[in-house]
């Protein structure tokens, strides 16, 4: 973990007046929750005021099962930010969550060679700081 948020290398999510940064106390908590429709029960992510579903906006934080499967990914091997030249090759995966909604993340322990579709993983919380904590994935045990 960096010593403080300064020190983290690499970008880091907004934590202040958002509904993104509700979604990251959470993750500071080690818990994965996702919006969830109180009318309809529709899951959504990134965290907005309003249902795509029925139009609501009536919702709340509701834990998810912190398992899913690999849906997409693509792999860096030319890094376009300087932070993270030091991580390639990479892959960001998109991970399809047992709830249906769709994440960008990373694997902990999968090369991007050994990547395939629908592999199972579950969520992992890494404290890159002392204030933010990353929810990342690993194979599903
Ligand atoms: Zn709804």
């Amino acid at each position: 973990m960096a010593e403080t948020t300064r020190d983290y290398p690499r970008p880091l999510p907004r934590r202040r007046n958002s509904m993104a940064a509700e979604f990251y106390d959470y993750c500071k908590k080690h818990e994965l929750r996702f919006q969830r429709c109180t009318d309809c029960g529709t899951w959504r992510h990134v965290p907005r005021d309003m249902c795509a579903k029925c139009g609501s906006f009536n919702w709340e934080w509701a834990k998810s099962s912190g398992k899913g499967k690999v849906f997409s990914w693509t792999t860096v091997r030319q890094p376009m930010l300087p932070q993270f030249a030091d991580l390639v090759p990479y892959s960001p995966v998109v991970i399809e969550m047992e709830e249906g909604v769709r994440l960008v993340s990373w694997i902990i322990d999968v090369p991007p060679e050994e990547l395939r579709l629908d592999l199972p993983v579950e969520v992992v919380f890494d404290d890159v700081t002392p204030e933010v904590t990353l929810p990342k994935f690993r194979k599903a045990t």
